[in-house]
């Protein structure tokens, strides 16, 4: 039998289900690939500092497998397309892929399961990316949570050791001659790819960084995540995401590395916010209809503003709100948002602007290298009101408030939005309300060097909590 390994979001040899699936399954007479599919109209969408750090990953991988005498062989194609051209060639073959719980995933590998069948062949695919398997975490009446505490409080309850133990992948066990060459399709130049892109300085990929970041993050970070974690200026999170989507680790390992550790409040904390990943994971793959409208659906109806100018001064970091203008640039520069930042700024567009939320999830999908479906859509649910235990409509977040308690001395301001260095600490936080003679004295003057806010956040709250009751009242 022919045998694929099929990499998708799980860029590392270690601790990989499907991974180990497939070794296991090869049999003396069976030859075998492993493949990658870029597929090119879909990356057109990412910006360059996410497809380079996919990249980054992908090296790495590469070179991990050729050290083992492996191939990896990374195909440019449509999905569907790639399995069609395979399953012409190779007819019966069988296929091991790590499964992807995004409802436009599943729908993608259904066609691709059906397709392999036609020729006989079999898609197995495993659980993986999230530690507990989709619906696993039910409740008592088998239907999906839609609350996050008590899907935690089921969870921790399941959540058995064994659940952490490592899944140990054999590659040694492979005869590397039994590869088949996939000279079907023309090579991925990595490198070459990889040289035009713009990259991040703030995170790298690839299986050494992720590892490093964990156990740096074990060492010296956790023990005060639950202090630091809310203050954008501190070093206080794991910068883990971005490898959590792409796999070069996974959940399991995180779990288990910090079960290793004294029981401690930043410890439980973090824990629980790899559980929030797991409840939107939960919710993403329980309602499809995420993908295009509102977990609650009467807000489907909420006439959304599509103010293009008010949307482009958000994008562009210039609303004149400084904190939510550091966030909005910080996402421009680093290609990553502080958690607290992705709140406020999620929050001020559509609450504050009034524009609807689904604009905002694409922009924060084309710029984020962590983006991933379940946690963005979860978190912009979340601040547009209109999400699964979202925050509640008439909890609008005060931007100079926010600003204040998370960035007191307005460091995280001034290190984004430069041209505000030389403003005193009493207003950093919202610089129109300096007079005339500290505009002059310190060179900003607003509406010239920095602008004007472009809403005012409390008439603008009065206007978003009216809209919001009416859309309940109708409902
Ligand atoms: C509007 C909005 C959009 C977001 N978009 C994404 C996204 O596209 N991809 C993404 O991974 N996260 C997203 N988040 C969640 C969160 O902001 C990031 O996971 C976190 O900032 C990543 O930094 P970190 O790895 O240092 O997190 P840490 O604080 O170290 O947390 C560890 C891990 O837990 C998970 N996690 C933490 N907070 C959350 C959360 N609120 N929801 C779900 N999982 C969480 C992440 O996998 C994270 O890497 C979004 C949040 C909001 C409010």
């Amino acid at each position: 039998m022919y045998k694929i390994f099929w990499f998708r979001k799980d860029l590392r040899l270690t601790d990989n289900h499907a991974l180990s699936g497939f070794v296991n399954s090869i049999r003396d007479k069976d030859t075998y690939s492993f493949i990658y599919i870029v597929n090119i109209s879909s990356l057109e969408s990412c910006s360059e500092k996410r497809i380079s750090f996919l990249l980054e990953c992908l090296s790495e991988l590469k070179y991990n497998l050729k050290s083992k005498g492996l191939k990896l062989h990374i195909i440019t194609g449509k999905r569907l397309d790639v399995f069609k051209i395979l399953s012409d060639k190779f007819g019966a073959m069988e296929v091991y892929a790590n499964e992807q719980v995004e409802p436009y995933c599943i729908n993608r590998d259904e066609k691709i399961k059906k397709l392999i069948k036609r020729n006989s062949g079999k898609l197995y695919s495993f659980s993986d990316s999230t530690l507990m398997e989709m619906n696993k975490i039910v409740k008592d009446d088998s239907l999906p949570y839609t609350v996050y505490t008590p899907f935690k409080n089921k969870f921790l309850k399941i959540l058995s050791p064994l659940d952490y133990d490592e899944c140990k992948v054999r590659l040694n066990k492979l005869n590397p001659d039994k590869q088949i060459s996939l000279n079907i399709f023309p090579e991925f130049n990595l490198q070459k790819e990889y040289k035009k892109l713009s990259k991040s300085d703030f995170i790298k990929g690839g299986r050494n960084s992720a590892v490093r970041l964990l156990i740096n993050f074990c060492k010296n970070g956790i023990n005060n995540y639950h202090i630091k974690r809310d203050f954008p200026s501190e070093k206080g999170t794991s910068l883990l995401s971005a490898h959590l989507h792409f796999g070069t680790v996974n959940v399991r390992e995180c779990i288990r590395a910090i079960s290793k550790l004294k029981k401690s409040e930043g410890v439980e904390k973090w824990r629980n916010e790899l559980i929030w990943r797991e409840f939107y994971y939960s919710i993403a793959y329980n309602f499809s209809y995420i993908v295009n409208g509102c977990f609650k659906k009467e807000y489907d109806n909420f006439k959304w503003n599509y103010d293009l100018i008010g949307f482009k001064k958000w994008c562009e970091g210039k609303t004149g709100y400084p904190i939510v203008d550091a966030g909005m640039r910080q996402l421009k520069k680093e290609g990553w948002m502080h958690n607290r930042l992705r709140m406020i700024t999620a929050m001020f567009l559509s609450k504050d602007l009034l524009i609807d939320w689904k604009l905002g999830e694409r922009y924060f999908a084309e710029n984020l290298i962590d983006f991933d479906f379940a946690s963005n859509n979860g978190g912009w649910q979340w601040s547009a009101s209109t999400g699964c235990d979202a925050q509640p409509y008439f909890r609008i977040f005060n931007p100079f408030l926010q600003s204040k308690k998370f960035d007191p001395e307005g460091v995280y301001i001034k290190k984004y939005v430069s041209e505000l260095n030389n403003v005193p600490l009493k207003y950093i936080h919202n610089p129109s309300e300096m007079p005339d003679e500290v505009q002059k004295n310190c060179g900003v003057i607003i509406g010239k060097n920095y602008p004007l806010p472009i809403v005012n956040h409390t008439y603008a709250c009065k206007i978003a909590v009216e809209l919001f009751r009416n859309i309940r009242k109708i409902t």
